[in-house]
């Protein structure tokens, strides 16, 4: 190896030092750099395309569902933000302020959003008068601030960070649920069906709900390397929000009703999940659906064949163009073939196909898939409909991995000792029966920071809760007190 690909190349190993190697893939695939305040990043275009592909989808599907996009200002009076107390006491410790602005001194000073219900809240109150300006659906693209004061870990860790959170009122509870559970479907197919990530449904324990929700649901997503990521949340927030901000409406008998509201938001974590479950030792694994090439043609050539071998690319190329796929011909003369296959897999790109004089003879296209090297050979005539079928295998290939790891790591345990020893030596969830004290969680926590990431429900998609399904042993795998819920622990991002 020269040394020239050496540095290009991946160092770390995936399986030995997962946080290194995390940071490695992250800046060599050109995803992100360092700002130079801790705790920021600066996202760039290859990073920034892959959370374009997430807002594509997203943004789609909120606004087949009665979604319409708005911007708020990313500060929020101090004054707005103590309406509602759990939304202080929460966010408080994290929240950044402006106290200055240019020469003077603040009046009142100014909160970085660390969310934004304060401040879009009184408006829903505003442009709520009626029960036919309702369900009312806002949602935000933009970034929100919450310093923390720890490792800066790009898309996983950082005081800025992008989402979007969408915000909504109804005049029912039962809209309310049904909203919920919208969302959480829709968070559900985005990893599913885009990062080829399965997820776990369910709700978060009492304890760990947003400041100020009812009911706090989530999608947990397993690493590799056994930690658990919470995905994206969706809360009911009753009539707390409503409440504390006068967010009322005449139903059709013309008296004033509280509405019921909800919020929920999906971050660039999700950018976080995508680069850990995929990646390897060579760099970015990339599915299809989000890869900003899907393809790249290398050709191989020696003088005497490069002008066939060239013209045969291009017209390839120009097909796969045409029908619709990402492509890239990389045709530059001052690297040669085998760099080029070490820096497109660094990449991630998930299909390459290498033409060589053979290829030109024969009428065939050597192709090789990005997550194992597996290797085809396609005629040429019917490349594009190949190509379509190499990529949604190679789509299949990711999520399987994904779902095997994801099986093989929920088990049970029955006694503190079990769960501990059993997340020491293999990570990946814990599911045990709990009695629902946090204390539970506590006791586990400061042995292996390990927590309770979600409960599974019953009856969800539905216009209630949902419940948490009975335990089969009635005794909390903790303290062996009456247990009637079922907790999943696990360390988490
Ligand atoms: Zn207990």
């Amino acid at each position: 190896m020269s040394d020239e690909s050496q540095e290009l190349g991946i160092t770390e190993s995936k399986s030995h030092k997962p946080g290194e190697w995390y940071a490695e893939v992250v800046q060599k695939a050109g995803l992100a750099d360092y700002a130079p305040m801790g705790g920021f990043i600066v996202t760039k275009p290859r990073g920034y395309a892959l959370w374009e592909a997430i807002q594509d989808a997203l943004d789609g599907w909120f606004k087949e569902t009665g979604v319409d996009n708005v911007y708020f200002p990313m500060f929020i009076p101090e004054s707005f933000l103590e309406r509602e107390k759990d939304i202080v006491e929460g966010f408080d410790p994290e929240v950044a302020w402006v106290t200055q602005g240019g020469h003077d001194e603040l009046e009142e000073r100014l909160a970085v959003r660390p969310t934004s219900e304060s401040i879009i809240a009184p408006f829903m109150a505003d442009w709520t008068r009626s029960h036919r300006d309702l369900p009312m659906r806002l949602n935000q693209w933009c970034s929100v601030v919450r310093w923390e004061a720890t490792e800066t870990k790009p898309f996983f860790r950082t005081k800025e960070f992008m989402w979007q959170e969408g915000h909504t009122a109804h005049a029912t509870d039962e809209g309310a649920w049904e909203e919920v559970w919208t969302r959480l479907s829709q968070y559900e197919k985005v990893y599913e069906d885009v990062l080829a990530i399965p997820v776990l449904r369910g709700k978060k324990p009492e304890h760990d709900k947003f400041p100020g929700a009812d009911t706090t649901t989530t999608v947990e997503a397993l690493m590799p390397d056994g930690k658990s990521v919470q995905g994206a949340t969706s809360h009911n927030l009753g009539q707390s929000f409503a409440e504390a901000f006068d967010i009322t409406f005449a139903d059709e008998n013309e008296d004033e009703q509280t509405a019921y509201t909800t919020s929920w938001g999906l971050s660039w974590r999700a950018l976080g999940a995508l680069i850990m479950t995929h990646s390897d030792d060579q760099g970015l694994v990339l599915p299809p659906t989000v890869a900003p090439t899907q393809v790249v043609i290398v050709p191989i050539w020696q003088e005497d064949t490069k002008d066939d071998v060239l013209e045969y690319s291009e017209a390839i190329a120009s097909d796969l163009e045409e029908a619709g796929f990402r492509v890239e011909l990389d045709d530059r003369d001052e690297r040669n073939p085998g760099f080029k296959f070490n820096e497109h897999e660094l990449n991630g790109v998930p299909l390459r196909l290498e033409i060589g004089p053979y290829e030109v003879e024969d009428e065939e296209v050597t192709l090789v898939h990005r997550p194992d090297n597996e290797e085809a050979v396609e005629d040429r005539d019917e490349i594009v409909d190949a190509v379509d079928e190499h990529l949604a295998e190679i789509y299949d290939k990711l999520y399987e991995a994904a779902e095997e790891n994801l099986e093989e790591n929920v088990r049970e345990a029955h006694s503190p000792e079990k769960i501990l020893g059993t997340i020491g030596q293999h990570g990946g969830y814990v599911k045990t029966p709990w009695c629902g004290d946090e204390a539970c969680e506590e006791a586990i926590k400061e042995k292996i920071a390990a927590e309770i990431v979600m409960q599974p429900l019953t009856d969800e998609g539905g216009t209630t809760a949902g419940e948490v399904p009975e335990p089969e042993s009635d005794e909390c795998g903790v303290c062996g007190d009456p247990a009637d819920e079922i907790a999943y622990f696990a360390k988490s991002y």
